[in-house]
C-alpha cells in the first residue's frame, strides 16, 4: 500500500492512488504527493507525473512539489524564513501555537450559554437572564476579532489560502456568527426589553443562526485539526 499526503491539510491517505478529493479539505487529487511505497521509495511523485522520455533523467521532484496537468511545476514551499519584524514573529508564533483552534473555544464555549439564557429570558420574561445573556455576548464579541484574525492567518500560512468548499463554508459561517453577534448586541443596546417585545422571536432566531454558524465553523475546524 502507498501513502499519499494532501499538501494542503496534511491528511494522509492509504491506497494505490490518491483519493479523487481530499476528504478533509476538499482539494483535488493532484494536490496529493506520494509519501512512501512498499519498496520504500521516498518522495516519489504521483504516477501521472511521468518523466519525459528525453534521455536525460528529469530532476527528481521534491516530496512537496505539486503539479497539475498542463501547469508548470510550482516551487516547493521553502522552510519558513526567520521573521523579519515583530509582526511576522507574532504571526509565526500564532500559527506554531495553534492560536486559532485554541482561541476559538472562547466564543464557542460562551455562545451556547448566551443563547440558552436569551431563550430562558424569553420563555419566563426574566430580565436577569437577558442581562446575563448580554454580558456573555460581550465576551464573545471581544474574543471574535482575535479568533477571526488568527483564522485568516492560519488559512494563509497553513492551507495556502485554498478555496475549497470547506474553507468557503468556514468563511461564511464565521461572517454569519460575527454579524449575528453584532446585531444582537446592538439590538439589546437600543432596546433592552427586546425579549418582552413582539419581535422577540426574531432576536432569538438571529441568536440561533449565530449558534448554528459557530457550530458549523467549529465542526469543520475540528475535522481539519483532527483529520477524521
Ligand atoms: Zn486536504
Amino acid at each position: 500500500m502507498k501513502k499519499w499526503q494532501c499538501s494542503v491539510c496534511k491528511y494522509i491517505h492509504t491506497g494505490n492512488t490518491p483519493p479523487a478529493k481530499c476528504p478533509v479539505c476538499g482539494v483535488s487529487s493532484d494536490k496529493f504527493v506520494l509519501l512512501e511505497a512498499e519498496n520504500g521509495a521516498e518522495g516519489e511523485a504521483p504516477p501521472k507525473k511521468a518523466e519525459k522520455k528525453s534521455g536525460h533523467p528529469a530532476p527528481k521532484p521534491s516530496p512537496i512539489a505539486r503539479q497539475s496537468l498542463g501547469k508548470p511545476l510550482e516551487p516547493a514551499p521553502t522552510p519558513e524564513p526567520a521573521p523579519s519584524n515583530l509582526y511576522e514573529k507574532i504571526i509565526q508564533l500564532m500559527v506554531k501555537h495553534h492560536a486559532h483552534p485554541v482561541s476559538v473555544h472562547i466564543p464557542n464555549g460562551i455562545l451556547p450559554a448566551a443563547v440558552m439564557l436569551f431563550i430562558l429570558a424569553w420563555a419566563f420574561d426574566t430580565d436577569l437572564f437577558v442581562k446575563a445573556g448580554f454580558i456573555n455576548l460581550i465576551f464573545v464579541i471581544l474574543a471574535l476579532p482575535f479568533v477571526l484574525f488568527s483564522g485568516v492567518i492560519e488559512w494563509k500560512k497553513k492551507y495556502n489560502q485554498a478555496v475549497t468548499t470547506i474553507f468557503k463554508i468556514k468563511i461564511v459561517a464565521a461572517a454569519l456568527t460575527a454579524t449575528a453577534c453584532l446585531i444582537s448586541i446592538s439590538w439589546y443596546l437600543i432596546n433592552p426589553d427586546v425579549l418582552s417585545s413582539p419581535k422577540a422571536w426574531v432576536f432569538i432566531l438571529i441568536n440561533i443562526v449565530m449558534l448554528a454558524s459557530a457550530g458549523i465553523a467549529g465542526h469543520i475546524g475540528g475535522k481539519l485539526v483532527f483529520k477524521d
